[in-house]
């Protein structure tokens, strides 16, 4: 008998086996109002305080389409290069569930909203990974259960449960594709690299944050292994709500290897839904999964068929913004740097904050240089996203301009950009207080020079005598006199002209 936790190693595993992938998912819409009704969808408001007779479900009340919900949709379905339906319908799935009021989720079935699309995602080699899209279609989200009185929060142990329902009928977009095969061992890295880009998707449509951590975006991994050669699936295990991209990749590589050692074993495959779990990296068994016709699907008879007309279509296409595949790679092309450069940046979440500083007047490599460096770094140590730091693109911008001019050195930059971002004021008001210029006056400068020249007097000598490489210690000794305000190379200039010696 196999166990949930006998594994093959991953590469055994990918000798014998090809993985092939689904990968469902969903995306909370950030539409203002719910998808039926007229509720508000803010964030952090009491329990049940946003609901109504129709995300309730109470008798009688009748939904009302959300037009802004069909919209993000549609745009969704033409940014996944799909067709869009002319005209489909939701319907009812039927499930029995207590954070679902209506016992039925409004959904769309046979009819969705778009269909048949692809999404070409970029690999950290630069390379292109075609993923086929199935479907994109409109549903609801459900309400949020609280179990209380247990140690794990889980439903077992509990001695009762809450429920809130501002959540019930927030808009969702769910969105499936076809069976992805061929990508062999880079399977979990084409499973997070199309998550990662469909987020970027959603965002550049302005639809939704799609922020994962918030559960505004999240995966349904299914997994399936053939045997080298054969042609015909396995049978597959879907691990629900995996919630960053980093757990989608390792969801599939532990799929991948528990898969393997349950064939291995001459054992099937159990159909079934899984949890994935952070802390270990490993799934653990859910439920049977349902086949489609346990949820009874009906077409939704209280709304009215989605007939999208074809020019409202082609005025929503004609408004779609560029797409992340193709602003990076123009941005890549612009800046002539490496597709693994651009993939740290992306990764580092720097490309807008650095097209931005861009945008208000610094030079492409200067705002790059400051967005990867001191300023990931200083987001990396309070555990912030770049654009949560206290500091704007124009400010940035600013400093750059500085440092050009020759007022501010690197190090001195470093400074005033600390001094922003712990809220000492813009770059100009924090280089006033802390007192940050670079000492431009020659006079000042050569009485500096001189004093370390006469300090030194040895080291002074071999300058003399033709060991350049020695004004290093000089520099060193006006660089700390200054306070690090002098610009470095003028002060090198400065001594080799006392000393007598040419550079170089
Ligand atoms: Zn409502």
């Amino acid at each position: 008998m196999t166990t949930t936790t006998d594994l093959v190693s991953y590469e055994d595993a990918l000798a014998s086996y090809d993985p092939v992938m689904g990968l469902e998912v969903h995306v909370e819409l950030g539409t203002k109002t719910k998808m039926f009704c007229g509720c508000s969808t803010a964030l952090g408001a009491d329990p049940n305080t946003q609901t109504c007779p129709v995300c309730l479900g109470l008798p009688g009340a009748l939904p009302v389409m959300n037009k802004t919900g069909v919209e993000s949709a549609i745009r969704i379905g033409l940014a996944l290069n799909c067709e869009i339906a002319e005209w489909c319908r939701f319907a009812r799935k039927n499930y029995f569930y207590p954070d679902m009021p209506k016992n039925f989720q409004t959904s769309q079935y046979d009819e969705p909203i778009a269909f048949n699309g692809y999404l070409d995602v970029q690999l950290e080699d630069g390379e292109t990974f075609r993923v086929e899209i199935e479907r994109a279609h409109m549903e609801e989200d459900t309400g949020k259960s609280t179990h209380v009185g247990g140690a794990t929060g889980r439903i077992h142990g509990a001695q009762h449960s809450l429920l809130d329902y501002n959540r019930a009928g927030i808009p969702l977009i769910e969105i499936v594709t076809k069976p992805i095969v061929g990508a062999g061992e880079r399977a979990p890295e084409v499973a997070k690299a199309y998550v990662r880009e469909l987020r970027e998707v959603i965002r550049a449509l302005g639809v939704s944050e799609a922020r994962m951590e918030m559960g505004q975006m999240r995966c349904d991994v299914n997994l399936s292994l053939m045997p080298k050669g054969a042609d015909k699936f396995g049978t597959r295990s879907e691990t629900k709500n995996v919630n960053s991209l980093r757990s989608v990749e390792r969801a599939v590589r532990f799929e991948v290897m528990r898969h393997a050692a349950v064939l291995n074993d001459g054992g099937k495959v159990v159909q079934e839904t899984r949890h994935f779990h952070e802390d270990t990296g490993s799934t653990t068994s859910g439920r049977t999964k349902e086949e489609a016709e346990d949820y009874r699907y009906f077409p939704e008879p209280d709304l009215v068929p989605v007939a999208p007309s074809r020019e409202w279509v082609e005025e929503i296409r004609a408004a779609l913004p560029e797409l992340p595949l193709v602003r990076r790679t123009r941005l890549l092309a612009e800046w002539g740097i490496s597709a693994t450069d651009m993939q740290a940046i992306v990764n580092a979440g720097a490309l807008d904050p650095i097209v931005a500083t861009i945008d208000v007047g610094a030079d492409a490599a200067s705002a790059r240089k400051w967005w990867m460096g001191e300023l990931a770094r200083s987001a990396n140590e309070s555990g912030k996203a770049l654009d949560e730091l206290a500091i704007t693109p124009a400010q940035v911008a600013r400093v750059t301009e500085l440092v050009a001019k020759g007022d501010l050195n690197d190090k001195l930059a470093r400074q005033v950009i600390e001094g922003v971002l712990a809220g000492e004021g813009t770059p100009d008001e924090v280089v006033d207080k802390r007192g940050l210029k670079v000492v431009s006056d020659e006079g000042a400068l050569t009485a500096a020079v001189d004093e370390a020249i006469a300090g030194n007097p040895g080291v002074a000598d071999k300058i003399r005598g033709g060991k350049v490489a020695a004004a290093g210690a000089l520099v060193g000794a006006v660089m700390k006199a200054t306070r690090g305000q002098a610009d470095a190379a003028r002060v090198k200039q400065l001594i080799l002209e006392k000393l007598g010696v040419g550079e170089g």
